[in-house]
């Protein structure tokens, strides 16, 4: 492995966290005592937390500062006219909803953009986001070119919609049928694949021709950014800023997860150029968030979100951001670990179909990989399959997606390489035993976005 490849981290560490480590048979009992679900987890059980990168980034010292010129006025906050000039500015979009979190702005934008029957295409589902299409009567309808559904297909911007796919839905059931087609840059259920500026731009073209918005699931809008300038031909020498805006000229609006790419703990937003969906946007946000200006966040938040928006697009962090997790993939690659390649910007996927041969897809490989790797390393990582993927909401079956995985979110700016190598490390200790993995069944399986709460045992 060529280990010049990967830049040091790009800032000094002035505050910690100390972790500890808990023995072995006390995480057994935690994950039995957890349900076999490791969002059931106590934090305080776990050595390196790679469930998720959403909300779990290390802040600035610049966006700590801006935290205490928070503005806690109800109404009209100084900190909210920041971020909605920063929105305004760094993506080139008219209107901004600030929300609490990326699901509410996918539960206003759903709401106001989906008449019940009609059809909303996109590069893969993502869980939160598909629920709120569907329970605003849409129907989801997946576009993503069928490699996106192939862990073993390495090529890149593998997050691309299959235009033929979209063609064929508008020819089939008309362009008055589709609410919108919901992009999103990166995709993470494929493996956190990124979208070229080619297919945004041809998709863009398309829906511009029969009058279908579209709106981006930015939530990892950087990451997509800076795949571009690495992969796409034209665009080495443009900024990361150039290229989001770009990116964001082919879009009508976006919705905003600010726990991802906008290196906070908590925030989001909803961008859109529509004038009469942000009036109708505006009546929602009162409704489920706050005022159209905070919704849900304290001015604080925002501050430090505007604040981040802007770190996350300086070329040094998010090169470094993405080549951790490349790094990580390329060890266990190196090991003959099965991954989802090629490996993408938020984080690395164990391919658990391979990893776990002996079990069927029916007995959750993911689900018992993840509690696995908890138990043997206090390693915590996500389920991203069958459990994950949930019911079908009229038929009531189990969605059976091809891809099987567990993913290995690496937080922003929290971890080092020597924490990269202590989890490649177990992961390659736990793939010499796998046999030993054993499958589970549910005990206790919520209705809706079931993975979070549901409860297992062992077969
Ligand atoms: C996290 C995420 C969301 C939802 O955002 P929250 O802030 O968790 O509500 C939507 N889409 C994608 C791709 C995400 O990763």
């Amino acid at each position: 492995m060529d280990y010049s490849k990967y830049p040091a981290e790009p800032f000094r560490i002035k505050m910690v966290e100390p972790v500890k480590m808990v023995s072995k048979e006390e995480r057994a009992a935690v994950a039995k005592e957890s349900g076999y679900n490791t969002f059931l987890i106590p934090s305080k059980e776990v050595y390196i937390d790679l469930l998720t990168d959403s909300g779990t980034n290390a802040m600035s010292d610049r966006q700590w500062a801006g935290m205490m010129l928070g503005d806690e006025a109800y109404a009209g906050s100084r900190n909210f006219e920041h971020l909605e000039s920063t929105v305004k500015e760094l993506l080139g979009v008219k209107h901004v909803v600030p929300t609490h979190q990326g699901r509410g702005a996918e539960n206003i934008l759903s709401t106001i953009a989906i008449k019940p029957g009609q059809y909303v295409p996109g590069n893969m589902y993502f869980t939160t986001t598909r629920f709120h299409q569907e329970h605003n009567g849409g129907i989801f309808v997946d576009i993503v070119r069928d490699e996106a559904h192939d862990a073993t297909i390495d090529v890149p911007f593998k997050g691309n919609i299959d235009i033929n796919k979209l063609k064929k839905l508008i020819d089939e059931k008309g362009a008055e049928s589709i609410a919108y087609v919901c992009l999103a840059v990166t995709v993470n259920l494929a493996g956190g694949q990124p979208v070229s500026m080619a297919n945004i731009k041809e998709v863009s073209a398309l829906c511009r021709e029969h009058g279908i918005k579209v709106f981006f699931d930015a939530t990892r809008f950087a990451e997509n950014a800076y795949f571009i300038k690495e992969q796409e031909e034209g665009y080495a020498d443009k900024t990361i800023t150039e290229i989001v805006h770009e990116m964001f000229s082919y879009a009508d609006g976006a919705t905003m997860s600010g726990k991802k790419d906008g290196i906070v703990n908590i925030g989001g937003f909803l961008a859109l150029n529509d004038e009469e969906l942000f009036m109708a946007a505006k009546e929602m946000v009162v409704v489920y968030e706050g005022m159209p200006s905070y919704g849900g966040m304290a001015g604080r938040d925002m501050e430090a979100l505007a604040i981040g928006l802007k770190e996350s697009m300086q070329f040094e962090y998010i090169q470094h951001r993405v080549l951790q997790v490349r790094y990580l993939g390329e060890r266990l690659l190196e090991a003959g670990v099965p991954i989802v390649e090629p490996v993408g910007g938020h984080a690395v996927f164990l391919d658990a179909r391979r990893f776990c041969p002996h079990l069927e897809q029916k007995d959750f490989p993911a689900q018992a990989l993840a509690n696995e790797l908890f138990i043997e390393s206090g390693v915590r990582s996500m389920e991203r399959g069958i459990v994950s993927a949930g019911r079908d909401i009229k038929t009531g079956e189990n969605h059976t997606p091809k891809l099987e995985t567990v993913r290995l979110t690496i937080p922003r700016r929290v971890y080092t390489y020597k924490h990269m190598d202590v989890v490649a490390d177990a992961v390659i200790k736990l793939y010499n035993h796998k046999e030993d993995i054993k499958g589970l069944k549910f005990v206790y399986e919520p209705k809706q976005l079931r993975f979070f709460t549901a409860r297992f045992e062992h077969i």
